[in-house]
């Protein structure tokens, strides 16, 4: 049995990427439309002032901890959790098992072309994987029923989609039961990243537990997030007194 640790209102799933990927073969096989978040700091302090994102938090099938500060906030209350396990990795993980199950993706979201290029990238690393469609993350509301109609007659197993947080949450939580895909997963940059348009900060960065630090060095539009960090500290902190 799967603990599920509150952090900050929200519950997060304490599993291994394993566990992770096994769930997410569960809910495949159960074929109902399911939801699956990758809730690193800065989503879990967002959800403390966006009551709409949190109760779709609280409702999504598996909350992954995602980050550094996630895996930080539940030791520090006292609870276990195992490991990091980062929405990009998982998509990989996914990937690389997705050939010998036959598990079909659909790529929706980021800027035009970046889609199509994480396709490609995902082609040559991930020998025999199927990537049954992409489209782009910048639409007008009327655009929605292509969109939803183009996701639904791709059939894939898994929908990746790539808005931003919270924007791709309640997206996706409004339309899952329309689009009748087994599995969503909202991904925020990791096409950019599979793009080569982002890149991922280094292995030493992400072990000394500074990708945050490393992304807002590359993008400094997003250094102002940064102040997100000592808020979810605190907050933390708070909820543990
Ligand atoms: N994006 C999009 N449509 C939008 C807003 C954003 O497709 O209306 C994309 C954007 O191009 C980027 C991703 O959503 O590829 C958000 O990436 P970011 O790293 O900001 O994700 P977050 O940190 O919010 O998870």
């Amino acid at each position: 049995m799967i603990e599920r640790v509150e952090i900050l209102g929200v519950k997060v799933d304490a599993v291994t990427m394993t566990q992770a990927v096994e769930r997410v073969e569960e809910l495949i096989c159960a074929g109902e439309p399911s939801m699956v978040a990758t809730a690193n700091a800065e989503m879990l302090l967002n959800a403390t002032h966006d009551a709409e994102l949190k109760r779709i938090l609280n409702a999504a099938d598996l909350v992954v901890p995602d980050g550094a500060g996630t895996v930080w906030a539940a030791r520090h209350l006292g609870k276990q959790m195992p490991e990091r396990v980062a929405g990009f990795d998982l998509v990989q993980e996914l990937m690389k098992v997705a050939p010998a199950r036959a598990w079909k993706f659909f790529l929706f979201g980021a800027a035009p072309g970046i889609a199509d290029k994480a396709k490609l990238k995902a082609e040559e690393l991930y020998h025999g994987i199927e990537i049954v469609g992409t489209r782009n993350g910048y639409f007008k509301p009327a655009d929605e029923p292509e969109i939803i109609s183009q996701i639904k007659s791709s059939r894939a197993d898994i929908l990746l989609v790539a808005l931003g947080v919270p924007k791709q949450e309640k997206w996706l939580f409004k339309y899952k039961d329309e689009l009748q895909i087994p599995v969503s997963i909202g991904v925020g940059g990791t096409f950019d990243v599979m793009a080569g348009v982002v890149k991922r900060a280094p292995l030493w960065m992400q072990k000394a537990r500074l990708e945050w630090l490393f992304r807002a060095m590359l993008q400094p539009s997003r250094a102002g997030r940064l102040l997100a960090l000592p808020k979810f500290v605190w907050k933390v902190h708070n909820q543990k007194s």
